[in-house]
């Protein structure tokens, strides 16, 4: 039987069993979209990445043996959508059976679905084989209790998959998490070895992408492309994690530097988003490596790690598929503000979002503390609409997918669905963010002062939000202590402090 089978950008598992199970009458279907590159505006080396990891993939597919359409931007017979390339495919190749994998953005689900009872052939969706969970699992574990905690999924999920757990079904450490150990400020020491690099040539594709006229922003080197874009490179860096940067990546989770992209992070989220590494696999090249090197690597380093994988990163995708659609809409705090203009430019003298910014802008990165306490913490305090926080988080990073990006960026960072994923609002005032960080030394404002002209925006914004948004906060109990103090604040004090962010409210570019 002809059959043909679509690979989506996101879905370039080497491991699938696709690709044991085929034959002489499989043909294999990849494109490069306009579909795909303008339902967002997208950072340049994101787009980038995700055609040179296709078309690195499909290469791989044909060297194998395997029959492989791979559409370019360009191409004679791109209709550019989704719908219409799978049609004229299987009329033109008299394809009888059409075959995808489920896909991971509620968009893509719906067109995929709609294509499939379209088509006047058979047609069969089967699971990624990424995800440690199935779509549903998370639904199913939470089914009647009263709250979504992370902490409980995580649990269950080092047990279900015997994660760091002792013979006798205790955690390693005899503590489940260790959290509290990794909020170290970073001082200039231990030395940060260079990010494992590739400085790769992807000029060819760029021209491709500025030639088509797609709308891009953000930065590129084309000649030093850093990005891991093949299966072979993906295990380099994860393995380069290991060997260098894992010793200090929980000390140091936290911290943040204007003169470090990276500090001791992974970078191996594009790898895992792209599927071109599985979750399990980083999880277990990481405790290997740990258990080889117990004397020298701390269990905090790899437990920390371990968490953001097994935990966050399913549990995101587990209230993605609970809560879809939905949750593309959801703004419970009601924030109205527009976005302001200088996160596409980091043209603030804030210098905490400077840097913020122009890494991202740079790189296509910011590490989580960066996306949760800078740009995340500045907007919910400036009352923006989530809609256009959405939209940024969605373009800027080259790991941002919608299934994790919305997930983290209305439910952990903005609190807009009520504090479903996030237990209490991520809002700090600057002293969290110079305890944290190297920022405000180099700032223009005074981190320590409250009101008037040098006084850092943070720290008005911070109670006047509190004020203004308490309401929402009613009977939380990890606010009741952010509560009491505002509500023993002298009320000229308030005042002033209120005053001062409105004025920063009001005309945010000017700070
Ligand atoms: P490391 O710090 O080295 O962590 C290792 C891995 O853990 C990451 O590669 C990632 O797969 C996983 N991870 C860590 N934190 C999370 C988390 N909160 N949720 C899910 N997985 C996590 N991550 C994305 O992959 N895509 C996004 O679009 C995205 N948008 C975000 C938006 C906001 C507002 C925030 C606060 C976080 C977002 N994150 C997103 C989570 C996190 O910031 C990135 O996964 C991480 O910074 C990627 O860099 P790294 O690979 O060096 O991660
Ligand atoms: Fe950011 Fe305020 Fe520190 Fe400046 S002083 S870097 S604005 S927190």
């Amino acid at each position: 039987m002809k059959r043909l089978r679509l690979i989506l950008g996101d879905q370039l598992n080497h491991k699938h069993s696709w690709y044991r199970n085929d034959d002489d009458d499989t043909l294999y279907f990849i494109a490069e979209m306009r579909q795909e590159t303008d339902y967002t505006k997208h950072h340049i080396q994101k787009v980038v990445a995700f055609f040179e990891a296709m078309e690195a993939f499909a290469n791989r597919l044909r060297d194998q043996g395997k029959k492989v359409v791979h559409y370019k931007l360009d191409g004679k017979n791109n209709t550019q959508k989704l719908g219409t390339n799978i049609a004229a495919l299987v009329e033109e190749r008299a394809i009888e059976k059409f075959e995808y994998q489920l896909p991971d953005e509620y968009r893509l689900d719906q067109q995929l679905k709609q294509l499939a009872d379209d088509l006047s052939i058979e047609c069969e969706a089967f699971d990624t084989e990424h995800f440690i969970t199935g779509r549903n699992e998370l639904a199913e574990f939470f089914e009647g209790r009263k709250s979504l905690l992370m902490e409980s999924f995580y649990r269950h999920m080092r047990k279900k998959h015997d994660v760091l757990m002792t013979e006798s079904g205790k955690p390693e450490g005899g503590k489940w998490n260790f959290d509290q150990s990794n909020r170290k400020k970073w001082k200039g020491q231990p030395q940060v070895p260079h990010e494992k690099g590739f400085r790769k040539d992807v000029r060819k594709t760029l021209k491709r992408i500025e030639t088509a006229g797609v709308t891009t922003f953000g930065n590129i080197d084309p000649q030093n492309f850093s990005w891991p874009t093949t299966r072979a490179d993906s295990l380099k860096v994860l393995r380069y994690f290991c060997e260098h940067l894992l010793v200090h990546f929980g000390d140091y989770q936290d911290a943040m530097d204007p003169d470090q992209v990276y500090l001791f992070h992974s970078r191996l989220s594009f790898a895992m988003n792209s599927k071109l590494l599985h979750p399990m696999e980083v999880i277990q090249g990481v405790i290997e490596h740990w258990q080889d090197n117990k004397s020298s690597i701390s269990l905090n380093e790899v437990e920390g790690f371990v968490r953001q994988i097994l935990g966050w990163r399913e549990y995101m995708r587990g209230i993605y598929w609970k809560e879809m659609p939905g949750y593309a809409r959801c703004n419970r705090i009601d924030n109205q503000k527009d976005l302001p203009g200088f996160y596409w430019t980091a043209d603030t003298q804030m210098n905490c979002l400077h840097h913020a910014i122009k890494n991202s802008l740079d790189h296509a990165y910011a590490h989580h503390i960066q996306r949760l306490m800078i740009t995340g913490n500045f907007a919910l305090l400036l009352g923006v609409h989530p809609d256009q926080v959405d939209a940024w988080y969605l373009g800027i990073y080259i790991d941002a997918i919608e299934w994790v990006e919305i997930t983290n960026t209305r439910g952990m960072s903005q609190f807009a669905d009520g504090g479903l994923v996030a237990t209490k609002p991520y809002v700090s005032s600057g002293s969290y963010i110079d305890k944290m960080s190297n920022y405000c030394k180099g700032c223009r404002y005074n981190v320590k002062e409250k009101t008037g002209e040098d006084a850092c925006p943070f720290n008005s914004l911070y109670w006047n939000f509190l004020a203004e948004k308490r309401e929402h906060f009613a009977g939380n109990q990890r606010m009741a202590m952010m509560l009491s103090t505002l509500d023993r604040m002298d009320p000229d004090d308030l005042e002033g402090l209120r005053s001062r962010a409105r004025q920063v409210i009001r005309s945010p570019h000017d700070y």
